[in-house]
C-alpha cells in the first residue's frame, strides 16, 4: 500500500499519515497501512485495489488491477485466464477474511458476556454462611477466574490462537444460550 500510495503522489509522513485524496483537507488524516488505506476524515477504507479504483474512478476492481499491473511493472497476466483465477482467489480470501472477522466479533462477545455474567453471579453470595448457596454463586466461584483467563488469552492471541479457542467459545455460547432467562 505505501508503495502504491507514494507512486500515485501521496506524501506519507513519519506517522504513516497522508493528505487524503478523497476529500479536501490541509492536515493529513489518512492512515496508510501496509495492506490498506483508511481515512479518519471522510471514512474511506480500501485495500490497494480499492484505493486505485477509487482514485482513478475505475468501474471495476479488475480495471484497477490492470492499472496497477502497468504502473508498477508487475508483469502479471491481468485479464487472461491466470487473472480470473487470481481474481477469484482474491475474492475467496476477502470472503474468508470477512467470515473470520464476523466470527471474531461473535467469539469476543461470547467470552466477555460469560465473564460479565459470572462476575454478576459471584455477587449472589448467601446472606448467612449456613444457607444453601445459590448454585450460580457456586458455579461463578469455580469458573470466574477461568473466564477472565479466556478473555485475556483471546486478547493476547493472534488469529490462529483465537481460532484454536473455537471449541471452548462454542461450549460457552451453548452454556450462555442455556442460561438465558435465569
Ligand atoms: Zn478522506
Amino acid at each position: 500500500m505505501p508503495t502504491v500510495a507514494r507512486g500515485y503522489g501521496l506524501k506519507i509522513n513519519r506517522a504513516g499519515m497522508a493528505i487524503c485524496p478523497f476529500h479536501a483537507e490541509k492536515t493529513p488524516s489518512a492512515k496508510i497501512y501496509s495492506d490498506g488505506f483508511h481515512c479518519f476524515g471522510c471514512g474511506v477504507h480500501a485495500d490497494v485495489i480499492g484505493f486505485t479504483q477509487r482514485l482513478f474512478g475505475l468501474a471495476r476492481p479488475l480495471d484497477a488491477a490492470k492499472k496497477l499491473n502497468e504502473d508498477f511493472f508487475l508483469h502479471l497476466d491481468v485479464g487472461g485466464k491466470a487473472q480470473s483465477t487470481q481474481a477469484s482467489e482474491y475474492r475467496k480470501r476477502q470472503q474468508e477474511r470477512e467470515e473470520y472477522e464476523r466470527w471474531e466479533n461473535e467469539a469476543w462477545l461470547t467470552l466477555s458476556s460469560y465473564y460479565k455474567l459470572l462476575r454478576e453471579w459471584r455477587e449472589l453470595a448467601p446472606d448467612c454462611p449456613d444457607d444453601e448457596p445459590d448454585p450460580r454463586f457456586a458455579y461463578a466461584l469455580g469458573q470466574v477466574g477461568y473466564a477472565e483467563y479466556l478473555c485475556e488469552e483471546f486478547i493476547a492471541a493472534d488469529e490462529n490462537g483465537r481460532k484454536a479457542m473455537n471449541a471452548e467459545v462454542e461450549r460457552i455460547a451453548g452454556f450462555l444460550g442455556g442460561s438465558t432467562g435465569n
